[in-house]
């Protein structure tokens, strides 16, 4: 009895057994199910939550996104790429020459312009694009696809700025530089942009009114520009910088007129640093305010101590777009020339053409004050650009330098010839002297000089050289090659190109 009562226990406490197991089953089925129904809801609840900020970050008048609504659907857009394949490009759009309108015209104007730019991009936006104003000036795009939908998108996006825009009676043409980087070719989510903007910038460096792709190198490229612009912000306090001269020749005479003053860079570990690297990031990055003073004084300083030996000829200085628009640049050269004693028709500046035929009030002041300061100015680089004989009169030169890729091909090209030669009509009809920059073959000195060109400047006279080999070619009786270089130095000679400007001979220079 005993056995049969302990088997009914057991029995009873198996079956209870059996029904706890069983609730606890159902139980956790349960709370399973809930949890994956909250989980669901919740990743339900970010995506419209998601959704509906990116909807809420929207410009409400341009329609575009603002930087939080770019980087939530760039999160959505890269997961959808991440779960079901495929890419998507993101191009970056940088408005070339914004910053420059905006202080030559005002904000008003800069603002105007930025609404037409952002209501034409906004036309963009459909399900495949989205469109992001990130700061002034700067835009975004993702486009869903491979890089051909990006570089087409890109094709579109610079065919908005073909025309000019016009805003308050000013009319302008607008280029943009666009960088393109493809997800998940180019990186992770989170380079993305940058490496689209590290692409525009590369655009940029060339020119701008273009676009390109993101390649791994650029990275390289933009560190190593950053190490020398490091090392350049110091370089004038360590003494690093050098002007070296090259003589322009009158082309009658053979006597040297003037020297121009090339800028130099001696780096410690790189050795000399061509200007063309290092003055076009001296603008980028605010440099070139304080190397522009120095090349002016510099400049003044080394005129002036030829002067005091008997050497008489002008200085050349180039000046850069950016010093250009310095509302006090004309003050700073009065102010050196004063300290050095010497007269304002011995310092040429060297502008370039580009330069030179900016529309902006604040160049043209500047050229204003030029002429009213009495110095002797140079359109250099001529021919590269679009002058017209009306906006040349407008200027107050009194020289053109022909641009040297020209005088290279004089003796091949014949467009180079036909180029060169209207050139020279032009400025004989303006009254400027014509100096042709790069003369390195006898070839191309006589053909010059049988078109009436009045001043050369090459390695066939002469390299840029340093301010005491010039000095010493003068005093120690040697000669430049095939110039007169010693007589013209040390007498007033009065050759064509001294007499011929609206300038006195001095007594002191
Ligand atoms: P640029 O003013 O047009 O100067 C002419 C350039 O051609 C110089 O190059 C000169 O060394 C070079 N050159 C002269 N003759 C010949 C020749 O016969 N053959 C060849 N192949 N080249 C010749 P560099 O010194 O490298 O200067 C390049 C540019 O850098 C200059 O062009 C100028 O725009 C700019 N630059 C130089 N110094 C300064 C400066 O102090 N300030 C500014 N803003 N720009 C400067
Ligand atoms: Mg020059
Ligand atoms: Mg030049």
């Amino acid at each position: 009895m005993s056995a049969s009562l302990l088997s009914d226990h057991t029995g009873a406490w198996l079956g209870l057994l059996a029904l706890s197991l069983l609730l606890t089953i159902v139980m956790l089925g349960m709370y399973f199910r809930e949890l994956r129904r909250s989980l669901v809801l919740a990743v339900e609840l970010e995506r419209v939550s998601k959704q509906l900020s990116a909807q809420l970050a929207r410009d409400k008048v341009t329609g575009l996104l603002t930087r939080p609504g770019f980087d939530a659907i760039l999160d959505q857009w890269v997961q959808k790429v991440d779960g079901s394949g495929g890419a998507l490009c993101v191009l970056y759009v940088s408005l070339d020459n914004f910053f420059m309108l905006n202080d030559a015209f005002g904000h008003e104007f800069g603002d105007g312009l930025l609404k037409d730019v952002s209501s034409r991009l906004a036309a963009f936006t459909c399900a495949d694009t989205e469109v992001c104003s990130l700061a002034a000036g700067e835009f975004a795009l993702i486009v869903k696809g491979e890089m051909v939908v990006g570089r087409a998108a890109a094709d579109r996006v610079s065919d908005v700025f073909a025309g000019r825009f016009a805003f308050d009676l000013i009319q302008t043409p607008l280029t943009c530089s666009i960088g393109i980087a493809m997800y998940p070719a180019h990186g992770s989510r989170a380079m993305l942009l940058g490496h689209a903007a590290l692409a525009m910038r590369s655009v940029r460096l060339n020119g701008g009114g273009d676009f390109c792709q993101y390649d791994l190198k650029m990275g390289a490229d933009v560190r190593e520009q950053a190490i020398l612009v490091n090392d350049l912000r110091s370089a004038l306090e360590l003494g690093q910088l050098e002007l070296y001269f090259q003589p322009k020749i009158d082309a009658i005479s053979l006597k040297v007129t003037a020297a121009e003053a090339l800028l130099r860079w001696h780096h410690p570990e790189r050795g000399l640093v061509s200007p063309v690297v290092f003055i076009p990031l001296a603008e980028r990055y605010g440099l070139i305010g304080a190397i522009g003073n120095w090349v002016i004084e510099e400049a003044c300083r080394k005129a002036a101590r030829w002067r005091e030996r008997g050497l008489h000829m002008r200085v050349a200085v180039n000046i850069s777009g950016y010093q250009m628009r310095e509302d006090d640049l004309v003050d700073r050269i009065e102010a050196a020339l004063l300290r050095n004693n010497i007269k304002p028709g011995r310092f040429t500046c060297e502008i370039t053409e580009s330069v030179a035929m900016e529309d902006t009030k604040v160049t043209q002041l500047t050229f204003d004050r030029m002429r009213e300061a009495g110095f002797h100015v140079s359109i250099d680089d001529f021919g590269t650009g679009y002058s017209s004989l009306a906006s040349l009169r407008r200027l107050p030169a009194a020289e053109l330098k022909i641009d040297r890729a020209f005088v290279t091909d004089l003796e091949q090209s014949e467009d180079a010839r036909s180029i060169a030669r209207s050139i020279i009509n032009m400025a004989t009809a303006l009254n400027l002297r014509v100096v042709a920059e790069g003369v390195e073959t006898v070839g191309q000195c006589e053909w010059l000089v049988s078109m009436g060109c009045n001043e050369l400047q090459g390695y066939l006279f002469s390299m840029p050289i340093t301010a005491d080999e010039l000095e010493r070619l003068a005093l120690d009786e040697h000669h430049l090659k095939n110039v007169e270089f010693q007589e013209s130095l040390f007498s007033e000679t009065r050759t064509a190109a001294l007499d011929g400007d609206f300038h006195p001979l001095p007594n002191n220079f």
